[in-house]
C-alpha cells in the first residue's frame, strides 16, 4: 500500500503582526510532542511580514515546523513594486508557498495562467507549492466541480517537470466551504481529491500520483478533521481560520 506522509499547514492570512506570529508559534509547539510532530508534517503560513520572526523563533527552539508564504510573485526580481519573489521568500529559511488560493484568484483576479507562472517561480526558487484548487458554489450546483477542478490541475501542472511534480502539494478547497462554517463531508472530499489523483496516473503516471500529498481545506476543525483524513485520498488539510488559534490548530494536527 502507498504511505503519505500527511501535511497539515496553517494559512494566517492577513492576520497577527510579527510579535502575535512568535507567540502563536510558541504555544503551537508547547502543544505538541516530538511524536505528534514527526508523525505530522505541520506548516504555517503567516504573511510576508511575519516570515522573519517565524524563522527566529522555529530555528531558536529548534521546532520540526515547517512554514511558508502565502503567494509569490511570477517574476524573479525587477520593477514591480509591491511585489515578494520567490528567491526572497526562500532566503528567510521558507520551503513552502500558497499558489492559487482562491482569495487571490476571486480578489487580485488571478487566472489559471497566472497560478501556473506561480507554480514554476517557486520551483525555481527551490520552494514548493501548496497549489490550491476548487469550485464555487454555483459550479457546485450544478453538479461541475468534478470537471472544473480538474480543469485547474491541468492548467496548473501545465510544463512541470516529473521531479517537480513529484514534490508539490495540492490542496482541493471548495470555495464554498472556506470561511463559512460549511465543511464538505468527508464523501464530497474524497469524490474530488479521488478524481485529482486519477488524473495525476492518467497524465503522469503512478510514479507521481502515490507520492502527490492533496489536502482538504475549507471549515476544517478539531472535530472534523479525523473523519476526512480517513478518507483514502485525503492526506492533509489546509486550515484558515482555526489556524489562528494556537490550542485549536495543535489539536487538529494531533488527529491521529
Ligand atoms: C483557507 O482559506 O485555506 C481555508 C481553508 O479557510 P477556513 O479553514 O477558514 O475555511
Amino acid at each position: 500500500a502507498v504511505t503519505r506522509k500527511p501535511i497539515i499547514a496553517g494559512n494566517w492570512k492577513m492576520n497577527l503582526n510579527h510579535f502575535e506570529a512568535i507567540l502563536l508559534v510558541r504555544k503551537l509547539a508547547a502543544n505538541l510532542t516530538a511524536e505528534h510532530l514527526a508523525a505530522v508534517e505541520t506548516v504555517v503560513l503567516p504573511p510576508f511580514t511575519d516570515l522573519r520572526s517565524v524563522e527566529g523563533a522555529i530555528k531558536d527552539d529548534k521546532l520540526n515546523i515547517g512554514y511558508g508564504a502565502q503567494d509569490i510573485s511570477k517574476f524573479a526580481s525587477g520593477a514591480y513594486t509591491g511585489e515578494i519573489s520567490g528567491s526572497m521568500i526562500a532566503k528567510l529559511g521558507a520551503t513552502y508557498v500558497v499558489v492559487g488560493h482562491s482569495e487571490r484568484r476571486e480578489y487580485h483576479a488571478e487566472d489559471d495562467a497566472t497560478v501556473n507562472a506561480k507554480n514554476k517561480a517557486a520551483f525555481e526558487a527551490g520552494l514548493t507549492p501548496i497549489f490550491c484548487v476548487g469550485e464555487g458554489l454555483a459550479i457546485r450546483e450544478a453538479g461541475n466541480q468534478v470537471e472544473h477542478v480538474l480543469a485547474q490541475i491541468d492548467a496548473g501542472l501545465d510544463g512541470l517537470k516529473t521531479e517537480q511534480l513529484k514534490q508539490i502539494v495540492i490542496a482541493y478547497e471548495p470555495v464554498w466551504a472556506i470561511g463559512t462554517g460549511k465543511t464538505a463531508t468527508p464523501e464530497d472530499a474524497q469524490e474530488v481529491c479521488g478524481a485529482i489523483r486519477g488524473r495525476l496516473t492518467e497524465k503522469f503516471g503512478t510514479e507521481v500520483s502515490d507520492v502527490v500529498r492533496i489536502q482538504y481545506g475549507g471549515s476544517v476543525k478539531a472535530n472534523n478533521i479525523a473523519q476526512i483524513m480517513a478518507k483514502p485520498d485525503v492526506d492533509g488539510a489546509l486550515v484558515g481560520g482555526a489556524a489562528l488559534d494556537a490550542e485549536g490548530f495543535a489539536a487538529i494536527v494531533r488527529f491521529p
